[in-house]
């Protein structure tokens, strides 16, 4: 058995975002729609009824963990994601490059949106350096204004508060601790410390000058948000004793499929953005399957920051290219002994552009699957769907069609 689970992000919509109707339900979707004919639809609570899920969160719950109980904080996905190596005890933050004034007053968030010379930046911020001797310190620039850091040694907690603003033209401002242990005071203490150093270490570097004198923000500082140890799972392979792959493009996805115990893989001319060759993905996952992967999940970014921009015609354009990808799985995999999940991780409405609370549709195909009635994909029309409605644990339910659950109980 194979097994292949394809979420597109942000994928469920509401009828005020297109003249009374769901993108998902304007879009032109002849394979996403022959997923439904051959298999069994319904709707989607990505964590629960009436929980407004962020991706990382709902991409747990869709897995099979509980996140109420396993999730830390974004920040271990996003240095997993850009491949930093991240330990037991360790804490990670994701880190914006921003433009402060010097009275450290929050010019731009995103220095600016800077888009090259970060890896001088970087370079340079390897000098970072705790005054407490035995913690270390990684920094990772990713993509323009994005990176990562990763403070090791004993006695870390994740268990602080963001030194970001999250807002312009006020002061920067200090992390603090969440909870009263010695842990989180000291960890506070030295992302505080850290934050002033990056400046120092940033503000007269060449790029920074160079930045200036053409009329851009230099990036001078580091914000620090998302604090987060490395959550305590079991691989999907303790679980299920499968071997399966990620394939995504946005460092989020990459690290929680990193986080599960997946390997990674990368598609050639994969952006996580709306322009991606997501077809890529879809020949990328057949090809590990058959050179002897379990399992494939693939993620697809363009729909919800399509969605998050209010763009309904651009969500519309990005579902039709899902579909392509949807086509060429259909046309490829052996559909003998593969089964195969397409959902989203949460509904992003055009109108509202945010994650909201409401479910989306999700459909499971392959041969021990008896198929419903419906034969559209949409959220009206999975209504009537012969899966109801369920809450999170797609991947459990996908690996029930393969035969690879343990019994619960004798
Ligand atoms: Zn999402």
């Amino acid at each position: 058995m194979k097994a292949v689970l394809v979420i597109c992000d942000g994928l469920g919509g509401r009828p005020t975002d297109y003249n009374g109707k769901t993108c998902l339900e304007v879009a032109n979707t002849p394979n996403i729609d022959e997923l439904a004919r051959r298999g069994i639809t319904g709707l989607l609570d990505p964590i629960k009824p009436g929980v407004r899920p962020g991706s990382d969160t709902a991409h747990l719950s869709i897995f099979g963990y509980d996140p109420e109980k396993v999730y830390t904080g974004r920040g271990v996905f996003e240095a997993l994601g850009i491949g930093m190596d991240v330990q037991d005890g360790d804490v990670c933050f994701r880190t914006n490059f921003a433009t402060v004034d010097e009275n450290f007053n929050v010019l731009d968030r995103r220095a600016g949106r800077i888009t090259e010379g970060t890896d001088e930046l970087e370079r340079a911020l390897q000098s970072l350096k705790s005054s407490q001797p035995d913690v270390e310190i990684f920094f990772k620039a990713s993509t323009e204004h994005r990176g990562a850091i990763v403070l090791r040694g004993h006695g870390l907690s994740g268990q602080i508060t963001d030194a970001d603003p999250h807002k312009t033209g006020v002061r920067m401002i200090r992390s603090e601790p969440l909870v009263d242990s010695e842990a989180a005071r000291r960890t506070a203490e030295i992302v505080n410390e850290l934050v002033e150093q990056s400046y120092h270490i940033l503000k007269d570097l060449p790029i920074n000058r160079k930045r200036e004198s053409e009329g851009k923000l230099p990036a001078n500082i580091l914000l620090f948000r998302g604090a987060a140890v490395k959550p305590d799972i079991p691989s999907m392979e303790e679980l299920y004793g499968i071997k399966g792959v990620g394939i995504a493009a946005g460092a989020l996805y990459i690290g929680i499929a990193r986080a599960i115990g997946l390997e990674t893989k990368r598609a050639e001319e994969t952006t996580g953005g709306a322009d991606s060759k997501i077809i890529n993905k879809a020949k990328l996952a057949v090809e590990e399957l058959q050179n002897g992967k379990d399992f494939a999940f693939i993620h697809l970014k363009g729909a919800d920051s399509c969605a998050h921009d209010h763009d309904a015609e651009a969500k519309i354009a990005y579902i039709e290219k899902v579909d392509e990808v949807i086509g060429y799985l259909l046309d490829n995999l052996d559909w003998d002994d593969t089964h195969l999940a397409f959902t989203g991780d949460h509904t992003t409405p055009v109108v509202y552009g945010d994650h909201v609370s409401d479910p989306v549709p999700v459909v499971f195909v392959g041969p021990n699957i008896m198929p419903d009635d419906v034969e559209r994909f949409n959220e009206r029309s999975v209504l009537k769907g012969g899966m109801g409605r369920i809450s999170g644990r797609v991947v459990p339910i996908l690996f029930g069609y393969c035969n690879w659950l343990k019994k619960y109980g004798a």
